[in-house]
């Protein structure tokens, strides 16, 4: 039994230390993405309650060159906990103010938002306000094109703190969003303290609106406090036409989701738009 244990324990260090070698090569091969370029931006359509595009949000991949394609999910959080989402996250943040650059020139596009996901490491740099207003000058867009959604994980801290940069980039004309709603602590009363223009519903209670009541009370409970804060409401994660015919019919006038068009790469994207 004892040599049975030391086995686990030497099979468990095994495995603990290729997850440390993986994770240092995945660090690695990170700190130079940026440099070598290797970070591509994917957009997702958005549309309104008659299917027409509004905008699209902006979601980030990671291409090493000879390897498969990774997902934010896969790099995120190291990119976090090493503070290289500073850097990556103000790349995604210019990439966006050139595109809407671009878009501001074509009438077929200038009235479309464009979002990007900002995390709360990024937020919370103390220049973070002065990168966002400069990237807009630079870029010479209209402020209000450009939608930062946020998580809740942001609003719990040092809630002053985020107000004030809410309410220093609100005045900038920027829009914010509020992503992955009812996944964590924000309640309506703490919601009115933050100047947010837009909730997201998260996808989790989407999947089953159609079959789960739980799930249809939670979403329409969502949209009837979205509506009386004034707030644009966004369900994310739409698939099929069950959900979307729940949705239109309960008061939700915002959707992203398969059903309208899954992430491409953002030259992609603007092709569609000319066609
Ligand atoms: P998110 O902001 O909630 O983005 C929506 C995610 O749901 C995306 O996953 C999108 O591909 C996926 N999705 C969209 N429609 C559907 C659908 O109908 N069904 C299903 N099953 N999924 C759908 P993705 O692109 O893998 O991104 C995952 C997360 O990574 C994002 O979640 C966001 O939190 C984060 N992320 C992505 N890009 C960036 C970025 O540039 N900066 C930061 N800080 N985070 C990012
Ligand atoms: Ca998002
Ligand atoms: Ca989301
Ligand atoms: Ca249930």
């Amino acid at each position: 039994a004892k040599e049975a244990g030391r086995n686990a324990t030497r099979f468990f260090d095994q495995a603990m230390q290729t997850t440390l070698d993986h994770r240092a090569g995945l660090e690695a091969g990170l700190r130079h993405a940026l440099a070598r370029e290797e970070f591509v931006l994917y957009a997702q359509p958005q549309v309104n309650a008659e299917g027409a595009l509004i905008g699209a949000e902006l979601l980030l991949r990671w291409q090493p060159p000879g390897q498969a394609l990774v997902l934010p999910n896969d790099f995120i959080p190291l990119a976090e906990e090493s503070g290289l989402i500073v850097p990556i996250g103000l790349w995604v943040l210019h990439s966006a103010c050139a595109t809407l650059r671009r878009w501001a020139a074509d009438p077929r596009r200038a009235g479309l938002a464009l979002a990007v996901n900002v995390s709360a490491r990024q937020f919370r740099q103390p220049d973070f306000v002065e990168q966002v207003a400069s990237a807009l000058s630079y870029f010479s867009i209209a402020p209000q094109r450009l939608k930062l959604e946020l998580t809740e994980s942001l609003l719990l801290d040092k809630v002053d703190e985020v107000v004030a940069k809410m309410r220093a980039l609100h005045a900038l004309g920027v829009c914010f969003s509020l992503d992955d709603f009812g996944t964590g602590y924000a309640s309506l009363a703490y919601l009115k303290r933050f100047p947010f223009e837009q909730l997201k519903i998260d996808r989790s209670f989407i999947r089953d609106i159609a079959s789960d009541p739980d799930d249809a009370a939670i979403v329409r409970a969502i949209v009837a406090m979205g509506d009386a804060l004034r707030l644009d409401v966004v369900a994310e994660g739409v698939e099929n036409d069950a959900q979307y015919a729940y949705l239109t019919e309960h008061g939700c006038r915002a959707f992203q989701g398969y059903l309208f068009g899954r992430p491409v790469p953002l030259a992609e994207f603007e092709t569609r738009l000319e066609s």
